[in-house]
């Protein structure tokens, strides 16, 4: 397998076996975030509850983020090198109302919360739904 892929996993504490390495180039491969079933669509033969696994221990390493973006199915995609997924890191996710994909907006951070006192903010979920570039042509 690609050495860098073993990097990039290595980097987030992340033990790198060749199923984690697999998936992992599959997400890389992905403009948009991914289902757990659409994820296992792309393989020939895969135990989704390996696949699973593997999500969940990346995605514990910030390795990936989940996304509910009111599908009724969590997606998965791939977090900045650089991300620990703090609350200021989060950014905004588009859903196109056409192609049902969800997209990442990593340039566009979600706005701060302005909550009152005693409540402590720790995460958001911002969805905007439209239609994506590629459903606009
Ligand atoms: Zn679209
Ligand atoms: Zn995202």
């Amino acid at each position: 397998m690609e050495p860098k892929i073993e990097e990039k996993l290595l980097l987030k504490n992340i033990k790198p076996t060749p199923m984690r390495q697999l998936v992992y180039r599959m997400l890389t491969q992905e403009e948009t975030a991914l289902s757990l079933s659409e994820l296992e669509s792309k393989f020939d033969k895969v135990d989704k509850a390996t696949l699973y696994r593997t999500l969940k221990t990346f995605e514990a390493h910030q390795l990936i983020h989940s996304i509910d973006d009111g599908s009724g199915s969590i997606r998965y995609a791939l977090c900045d090198e650089d991300c620990t997924c703090r609350p200021e890191q989060l950014h905004l996710h588009f859903v196109c109302k056409i192609c049902q994909k969800t997209y990442c907006l990593k340039e566009k951070p979600i706005p701060q919360p302005d909550l009152l006192d005693g409540f402590t903010y720790e995460s958001a979920n911002f969805i905007v739904k439209g239609v994506c570039p590629s459903c606009q042509k």
